[in-house]
């Protein structure tokens, strides 16, 4: 489609304008439109694409083994689970450790 535009623009230029430098100037100004036309389609397809993503909330859940003490904070890259994160901020004698990643889904599921 956009080749035939392009084509339509130098069939419609080319029979009337003979200095080369306007029709240079004209397929360059078309070059630009149709660049535009291209950035913002495919700005436009992300956008839709984030519009229909529902972000998922993932959380660790954070146990101590010494005490009851149990903290839920949101997922950080690198977690795993039975990834020690240090003392118990409580008891301070037990070690804190990733007890489950579960994933706070949509409420469609
Ligand atoms: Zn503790």
């Amino acid at each position: 489609m956009a080749v035939v535009g392009l084509y339509f623009i130098g069939l419609v230029f080319g029979g009337v304008i003979t200095d080369p430098n306007i029709t240079i100037l004209y397929v360059t100004i078309a070059v630009l439109a149709f660049t535009f036309v291209l950035l913002t389609m495919t700005r436009m397809r992300r956008g839709i694409r984030i519009g229909a993503y529902t972000p998922v909330k993932v959380l660790s859940v954070v146990k101590c083994g010494q005490c009851s003490f149990k903290q839920i904070k949101n997922f950080a890259i690198g977690d795993f689970v039975f990834k020690a994160l240090g003392k118990c901020t409580q008891c301070m004698t037990g070690d804190l450790t990733i007890n489950g990643i579960y994933t706070e889904g949509s409420p469609k599921k």
